[in-house]
């Protein structure tokens, strides 16, 4: 069985399991908690460990040789620019999808004000420590002085992204400013360095359909069903606009950007999806997404290595959507009425705050917060959605690791150095099973294929 088949199996039998614990036994049962906390959730963190542990020094490796590669300042800005351009314009686009789904369906109005005071009783502690976390880390000034680190390291032990992004880039820049021959050492210990992560993602991997089983069965076993009721309209709305943008919006941006069917795209990118719906982190999510984008759709190292760390923090359209959705759906129950022109600043403010996000579980909180400020809207009023979140951050999480996959292929075509031939043929990936001694060469199948006709881009 290929891998990825595996991962959705596991994806499927751990929400089938989840689900039905919850149904049955419910999700505050002793005997579901035990096995969560004992059994699923061990499981889980090891392989979401195993991800976030490569993270940091695969940001900066495969940064620093993508600047390098490219050998000139102007070069790196001019790709640089053009991702910048597509993650704000589709952010954009997805955020104004959000807007108008929610304006056209007004959930809000229909939310029984009873519900919504249950709701702020049981998850206003909770929304309570988001606001102060915004209250913190607000998007401001500092926010852009503070990717200027001052010291990279801690800012790999902190995770901070954007520190590690932009110390990446500027050794990147000076290593194609030094000495050749001196230089070329440091390129070649870099490229060993993203081999060995890549290597190690491969192994964390091979754990996927178990890490993932257990992570979905703890989300859906002590998930919130019951609140899937009052507030369907809500969750309909977001989970509608988000399957919009993916299929539809998408398809369109593949066809007219990249030139391919997005058959061809969407089956080779399936494991960055299942591995981001499962994590509901794009961070975790972006080592997969490297090895995804350079064998799977054929990017070449450089471009992937420099385009998609930059998409695991700046592009998120599935969060600009939902923090799109949730805004005028608070500010519908609490009453407050926005104008067009307010709804632009909403739809900027989305834009802006998914660029900040960080990419894990819940990185849109605390900023969300802040948008429902300027508005009057107390912050606290997140405790309403708070309950039905996780489900939508691995939906929103899909979106965002998705986009930053077309933006990789975009930029790489427009660059000339990728074009819709060299999609690779679909792989077919070594027999898992039958390689008890993995990882041995010889035992490895060849990943070229011969191609079908209708996979032919
Ligand atoms: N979980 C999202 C991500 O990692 C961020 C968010 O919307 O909370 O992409």
């Amino acid at each position: 069985m290929r891998l990825h088949t595996k991962i959705l199996l596991g994806l499927l039998l751990g929400a089938i399991a989840g689900v039905t614990a919850n149904l049955t036994l419910g999700g505050a049962d002793p005997r579901v908690v035990a096995f969560d906390t004992y059994v699923a959730a061990p499981v889980g963190q090891v392989f979401l460990r195993m991800l976030f542990m490569v993270v940091m020094p695969l940001v900066f490796a495969s940064i620093a040789l993508g600047v390098a590669g490219m050998g000139d300042i102007r070069k790196v800005g001019k790709v640089g620019g053009k991702a910048l351009g597509y993650f704000l314009v589709t952010t954009a686009i997805s955020g104004t999808v959000g807007i108008l789904g929610v304006s056209l369906a007004r959930p809000g109005e229909r939310l029984d004000p009873a519900v919504r005071a249950d709701l702020v009783a049981m998850y206003g502690a909770e929304a309570g420590e988001k606001a102060a976390l915004h209250a913190k880390g607000g998007f401001g000034i500092d926010t852009l002085v503070g990717i200027v680190t001052k010291n990279p390291l801690r800012s790999a032990v902190e995770g901070d992204m954007l520190g590690v992004i932009f110390f990446a880039l500027l050794f990147g820049i000076a290593l194609t400013l030094i000495d050749e021959r001196r230089g070329k050492v440091m390129v070649d210990v870099l490229g060993a360095l993203e081999d060995v992560m890549v290597k190690i993602v491969e192994i964390a991997m091979r754990l996927a359909p178990y890490g993932v089983a257990g992570l979905v069965f703890g989300v859906t076993a002590r998930f919130g069903f019951a609140l899937l009721v009052p507030l369907g309209g809500y969750v309909s709305v977001v989970l509608g606009g988000l399957l919009f943008h993916g299929v539809v919006v998408m398809s369109l941006l593949v066809v007219a950007l990249l030139g391919i069917s997005p058959r061809a795209f969407f089956r080779r990118v399936r494991p960055s999806l299942v591995t981001a719906f499962s994590t509901s982190s794009s961070a975790a999510t972006l080592p997969t997404n490297i090895k995804v984008a350079e064998d799977d759709l054929g990017v070449p190292p450089k471009i992937a290595g420099f385009v998609l760390p930059l998409g695991a923090t700046m592009c998120m359209n599935g969060t600009a959507l939902f923090e799109g959705v949730t805004v005028l759906f608070l500010c519908q129950v609490f009453g407050v009425e926005l104008s067009i022109v307010q709804m632009a600043i909403v739809v900027a403010m989305t834009v802006m705050t998914a660029v900040g996000a960080a990419g894990v579980p819940g990185g849109s909180m605390p900023l969300l917060v802040g948008i429902l400020a300027m508005f009057g809207v107390p912050g606290e009023a997140i405790a309403v959605v708070l309950g039905v979140d996780r489900i939508l951050d691995m939906a929103r999480t899909t979106l965002n690791v998705l986009g930053d996959l077309v933006a990789a292929a975009f930029v790489a075509r427009s660059e000339g150095a990728w074009t819709p031939a060299d999609l690779p043929p679909l792989a077919i990936e070594p027999p898992i099973d039958q390689s008890p001694d993995w990882p041995r060469e010889d035992e490895v199948v060849p990943r070229v294929v011969p191609v079908r006709r209708d996979e032919q881009p």
